[in-house]
């Protein structure tokens, strides 16, 4: 009888360790020419594989809720715990016992269970509001939640307009609401001003009870704590009045697989919290198995690169797409650049430049994104390249 074998993998007599190597070898050139070029999306590059080559040998999975306690051996709980308290610390949560938090698949996952968490809460007929640049994984939220959305007006900047705000809030009349604010929206790294979401809730006559404020912080969360001289009303803290707030790991943070952190309030996990009878945990987090690899990664970038060189690496970042800013000006092209922001918008330009950097766009704007790991050298071949395609323009369209 033929067996029902999906595809053929390799031709008989082929010697498979010798074509697994070489596949692998052509994936990693493929990747390292990539990530030579790579301005478009804001990956943190500059980690160093911080894990030691042994630990991928192993199977690591934070299963369940990292603050029940170990009840299998395959866990790396405490560094978990670790990291999410460092996470806290840094977003301003003065009494950690109050908050909960874990590290999950990504920045999608952490909007999808903030915007949970408030569902939750409120009572059914709850509408969820979000800004016109938000990414676009908050609209999927409330489709998946089915909670309706309204999308509220964006400054050209791309942070949310508080006027339409103020005026959508008016026309709810008190019926609950789901706040989505962003930190560093997607394409022009916009900050939404967190405090006056929250004076404006609270002048519509919205108390604690009516409503829940996530912060989409997977672009800034990791980048405004470190400033001084940010306006501390777009400050992504629970200082202020927020009940959650996520950031991805791939992206500031420097993990070399995508992943994402939490942090919540915690009555807001008591909520949802479920026994697990066969587990001795609590089913508090959206995946069962998660990423134990990616947990130590998180938190070897936290203990190991440490406070101080996130600040300068952030620092730093703000100043060098200031700078870039500036370059497009001197050359004559229009540019946005928010303050504090690391994203940098012009004119998109010709296809195959926007395919060698790597370049997001939309309505024919592009973004380029100064992360750590861009290099001076990156910056000085990508302007020349732009320079030489916005002089040449005119008779290229
Ligand atoms: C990248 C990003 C996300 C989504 O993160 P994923 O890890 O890709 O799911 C959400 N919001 C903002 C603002 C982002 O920049």
């Amino acid at each position: 009888m033929k067996l029902n074998q999906p595809m053929a993998e390799f031709p008989a007599r082929t010697n498979r360790e010798e074509k697994l190597a070489r596949t692998f070898a052509r994936v990693e050139q493929r990747l390292g020419d990539a990530h030579a070029t790579l301005l478009g999306y804001p990956y943190n590059l500059s980690f160093s594989p911080d894990l030691p080559k042994t630990l991928h040998g192993y199977l690591i999975n934070n299963l369940g809720d990292p603050y029940a306690g170990s009840y299998h051996g395959s866990e790396v709980y405490d560094e978990e715990r670790q990291a999410i308290s460092w996470l806290m610390r840094l977003w301003g949560c003065l009494d950690l016992d109050q908050f909960w938090g874990a590290i999950g698949a990504s920045g999608t996952e952490g909007n999808l269970w903030g915007i949970y968490l408030g569902r939750e809460m409120l009572p059914p007929d709850a509408v969820l509001l979000y800004g016109a640049e938000a990414h676009y994984s908050v609209p999927k939220a409330a489709r998946i939640l089915r909670i309706p959305a309204q999308v509220v007006a964006s400054l050209p900047n791309g942070e949310m307009e508080m006027a339409d705000f103020a005026a959508q809030l008016r026309a709810l009349s008190g019926r609950p609401v789901i706040v989505v604010l962003t930190c560093g929206t997607p394409m022009t790294g916009a900050h939404d001003d967190i405090a006056a979401a929250l004076l404006g809730l609270q002048a519509a006559g919205y108390d604690r009870d009516g409503r829940y404020v996530h912060v989409d912080g997977a672009l800034n969360a990791m980048v405004l704590p470190f400033l001084q001289d940010v306006p501390t009303a777009i400050q992504p803290s629970f200082e202020k009045d927020i009940d959650s707030l996520s950031t991805c790991g791939h992206k500031m943070i420097g993990t070399p697989m995508p992943c994402g952190a939490l942090v919540a309030r915690k009555a807001h996990i008591a909520r949802i919290k479920r026994a697990v009878c066969d587990q001795r945990s609590h089913d508090t987090t959206l995946m069962g198995s998660r990423d134990g690899h990616a947990v130590l990664a998180i938190w070897a970038r936290f203990f190991g690169h440490g406070y101080g060189r996130f600040a300068h690496d952030a620092l730093r970042c703000v100043q060098r797409a200031k700078q870039l800013a500036a370059d497009f000006t001197a050359l004559g092209v229009p540019v946005l650049c928010n303050p504090f922001s690391l994203t940098v918008v012009f004119p998109e330009p010709s296809d195959g430049m926007v395919r060698r950097y790597q370049l997001a766009s939309k309505y024919g704007q592009a973004r380029a994104v100064v992360m750590p790991s861009v290099t001076d050298a990156l910056l000085g071949q990508f302007l020349a390249d732009y320079a030489a395609w916005w002089r040449g323009r005119g008779w290229l369209i």
